[in-house]
């Protein structure tokens, strides 16, 4: 914001007070075309943007995925059906058990995700919920990471998207499709646990800084984190992250995906984050069953203090956003519960959540909606018509006035 500052005369200044009155006309006048020129500057990006509805509070958006998280697990809480060592690889049921297990359904998903079902449950709209006949659905019919995140960040199922390879996406993401609006320029940015995401958000072509997989954070020049305090914390997660066993070589823990974002966001306040969690997958493939429920746990407990973070700042709070959902869901057995895929049954099925100030709080009853509306949603929160640009996109959620 400018301000322009008119200099004052001390009482005693030589000066006669009538040279003071011709200063503080002269002041005064500069101060009306001041704020004349900054109204139509004001009314000029205004008319840019375009805004769908002039109403809207959110001035950001903040997207969270969790890979491969469960709609059985995020409505359900714990199964007692993958809870062993054969079907779960569980190494200490007494804990698990004690930590996530509980009488009724309501309440283990309660115990495993208690800020989804405290706060975004109660204040936003969620989807998918079989309860209340609500379905969620992939819709590319390959039920995998690299289709299932083009679809949430495109808009459309691409039939041409089928391997997880490091190929850039052809497609553009609501995200390089947004960051080319004004004030967005320097405003989009992408923390990611699995390394293909450079790929699929296509970060050479989108200048979208991307960090993610093992990438180092303090050096990566796309984020260019220089405040002494974040690029010390930076400089502490990429020395962990050296010494750390990298049990998954293509992922990194999500801790510190959240860490980067947390400081990020701190400094650098972007109008539109997109944080990609990947642990929950990848424990799930590994069929520690123990292990990807303190996953959802954890992750669950990020969006938390992310979102709490958020509102701790002026520049979110009371005008962000939050949209969380997953790229695919996985098999239903004690045997598929572990992969997802085109082969497996039902892995199409997933969840979605959208909590913030123009989504008033909804029961969702007999609807089915799509990955696909993702990107919409984003951009409709924001006050943009994605699908009139965008036509093979499908619209935005029902989550507006
Ligand atoms: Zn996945």
């Amino acid at each position: 914001m400018m301000t322009i500052a008119v200099p004052s005369e001390p009482e005693n200044s030589p000066r006669s007070s009538t040279n003071r009155g011709k200063l503080q006309l002269r002041g005064l006048i500069l101060g009306l075309f001041v704020s004349l020129w900054l109204s139509v500057g004001a009314l000029q990006a205004q008319s840019e943007k375009a805004p769908l509805q002039p109403s809207l509070r959110t001035r950001n958006v903040i997207l969270i995925t969790v890979d491969g998280l469960r709609w059985q697990e995020v409505f359900g809480g714990a199964d007692v059906t993958l809870m062993d060592k054969d079907a779960g690889g569980v190494k200490d049921l007494p804990a698990l058990t004690k930590r996530f297990q509980r009488e009724t359904a309501r309440e283990s998903r309660e115990a495993l995700m208690p800020f989804f079902w405290s706060t975004v449950a109660q204040q936003g709209i969620v989807f998918g919920d079989p309860e209340h006949e609500s379905k969620a659905v992939v819709t590319n019919g390959r039920n995998f990471s690299y289709p299932g995140y083009s679809e949430i960040l495109c808009g459309f199922a691409d039939p041409l998207i089928d391997s997880n390879a490091k190929k850039d996406n052809v497609n553009v993401t609501v995200l390089e499709w947004l960051k080319q609006k004004p004030g967005f320029d320097n405003s989009v940015a992408a923390f990611c646990s699995w390394d293909v995401f450079p790929f699929i958000i296509n970060e050479t072509r989108s200048g979208i800084p991307v960090n993610a997989g093992w990438e180092p954070l303090a050096t990566d020049a796309g984020l260019n984190l220089q405040e002494p305090e974040a690029a010390a914390t930076l400089r502490q997660l990429d020395e962990v992250s050296m010494e750390i066993p990298r049990y998954f070589p293509e992922v990194r823990y999500d801790f510190v995906t959240f860490r980067g974002a947390e400081e990020f966001i701190r400094v650098k306040q972007p109008r539109l984050i997109y944080v990609s969690l990947g642990e929950t997958d990848d424990w799930a493939h590994a069929g520690r069953y123990d292990l990807y429920l303190d996953s959802a746990f954890r992750t669950d407990d990020y969006v938390r203090r992310l979102w709490q973070q958020l509102q701790s700042m002026p520049e979110y709070r009371e005008n962000t956003t939050l949209i969380l959902t997953t790229d695919h869901g996985r098999g239903d057995n004690r045997i598929d519960w572990k992969n997802h895929g085109e082969k497996i049954e039902d892995c199409e099925y997933i969840w979605m959540a959208v909590m913030g100030p123009d989504t008033p709080h909804q029961i969702i009853r007999g609807t089915t909606v799509t990955q696909s509306q993702i990107a919409a949603t984003v951009a409709a929160c924001l006050g943009y018509d994605y699908q009139a640009a965008v036509p093979r996109a499908a619209a935005p959620l029902p989550v507006l006035p």
